[in-house]
């Protein structure tokens, strides 16, 4: 990993003498008086630094991992089943370790109720048009995807889901009939309630015909979420959705899902506005800034599918240029946010470094926008920068506009505005606000 994130040498190389203090105090720290400045006493709103968080991405094949033979697997259906009649929640079968379940039912409030998308609903599952499949030849299930029915902004939540099936990536290695994780998963969907059970029958399986697999083993490599550890146990676990995996892959996506354990449930939200009867599309890649050619060859050896999304179907200059600028995202994600270089931009004489500042972190905001590119890593930092510098330069409407655009990313990554909205409401109370010397 790499510090230095967005400041060229121009900006950084010559002032490291010059480190600036954080303006706490902004007055005695750089010898100014700024009438627009917070009154005294009231509590400065911070802008909220970077949060980086892993999403959920499809990771298919479980077989690259394995457990040994000897632990025990249990079945179990979480949450417990209401004792009463008429719950509209499911319960999500569940292949954990023996002892995992005490640790899950632990969790403070579990199980929070699921949030509810503003409008009751905010998808509509139809087949996919021709144009846009990116279905594997022969696939004898007819390919289906979400469609907005109305614009969505970005962290509007377009659904949200207790999963159909939640299993440890990690499965038996046995060979042994009944031992081997096909088997193992044929008995989980056989021991699934009728609904659940016809819901996830009825999910795509590109091994279908593939007699090595069994058909729920296709299933889950073929629809299955990262969701990370649980608790009780550090291996990665992985869920299958009755409608978040109905949603189609695109290498620039317009939503992501993420998991949300005290609710046990997958949330799908907007990572940018959806127009009405747009398609809603979450991205299978581990990462989004792979070049073309790479993007293509996972896809196909993943899912036997090859991608027809619009960045994948540019030609000529414009796919060198999407390549291009994909190569410079993924050069950002290896950079990491230092309040310190802020700090010696700050202490650079006059506005030029705020100015490039802002350019620089414009540029990259471009280059995401251009390729659907909001993963994230990159969003953060360039947003937390922009606001802060707008703010340092007593740019209000610019420093809002930043504030406002983190706020919605902030939602659809995690489910919370992360105190974006504040600064959105009032730039000029953070503790940035006009503290550089204007001279
Ligand atoms: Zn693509």
């Amino acid at each position: 990993m790499r510090r230095g994130f967005l400041l060229n040498r121009s900006l950084s190389a010559d002032n490291k003498s010059q480190r600036a203090p954080k303006p706490k105090s902004g007055d005695e720290a750089h010898g100014l008086v700024d009438k627009s400045r917070p009154p005294a006493g009231a509590a400065p709103i911070p802008i909220p630094t970077l949060r980086t968080q892993s999403i959920s991405h499809h990771e298919p094949q479980l077989s690259a991992l394995t457990l040994g033979t000897q632990v025990t697997l249990y079945v179990v259906h979480l949450p417990p089943p209401p004792s009463g009649l008429g719950s509209a929640e499911h319960t999500t079968t569940c292949v954990l370790l023996s002892g995992q379940t005490p640790h899950i039912l632990a969790i403070p409030g579990f199980p929070c109720a699921p949030a509810q998308p503003a409008i009751p609903r905010l998808y509509d599952l139809r087949p996919v048009p021709s144009a846009l499949s990116a279905s594997s030849p022969g696939s004898p299930v007819v390919e289906l995807g979400l469609f907005a029915p109305a614009v969505l902004e970005p962290g509007d939540l377009v659904l949200s889901e207790r999963p159909l099936l939640l299993t440890l990536r990690a499965l038996p290695a046995g060979d042994a009939p009944g031992m081997r994780a096909d088997d193992l998963l044929e008995r989980v969907a056989a021991s699934m309630p009728a609904r659940e059970q016809r819901a996830f029958l009825g999910l795509r399986n590109y091994r279908a015909r593939d007699t090595r697999y069994s058909r729920a083993r296709g299933i889950v490599d073929t629809n299955a979420l990262g969701v990370g550890a649980l608790p009780g146990y550090p291996g990665d676990c992985a869920v299958v959705c009755e409608l978040t995996c109905r949603a189609n892959h695109s290498c620039s996506p317009n939503a992501v899902a993420r998991w949300d354990l005290p609710s046990f449930s997958i949330e799908l939200r907007a990572r940018r506005r959806i127009l009405a009867g747009e398609e809603i599309t979450i991205s299978y890649l581990p990462e989004l800034t792979l070049p073309r050619a790479t993007r293509i060859t996972l896809l196909r050896e993943s899912y036997a599918f090859t991608c027809a999304c619009p960045a994948c179907s540019l030609t000529g200059d414009a796919h060198a240029r999407s390549d291009a600028r994909r190569a410079a995202l993924a050069r950002h994600r290896s950079l990491v946010y230092d309040d310190a270089q802020f700090a010696e931009w700050l202490a650079e004489p006059g506005e030029e470094g705020a100015h490039k500042v802002v350019a620089a972190c414009e540029a990259v905001m471009a280059m995401i926008d251009e390729e659907g590119c909001i993963e994230d890593v990159v969003w953060p930092v360039c947003l937390h920068w922009l606001c802060k510098a707008n703010s340092v330069l007593g740019r209000e409407e610019e420093a809002r506009a930043r504030a406002r655009r983190a706020a919605g990313l902030a939602r659809a990554f995690t489910g919370e505005d992360g105190g974006w909205v504040k600064v959105a409401d009032d730039p000029r109370m953070t503790e940035w606000w006009c503290c550089r010397t204007k001279q």
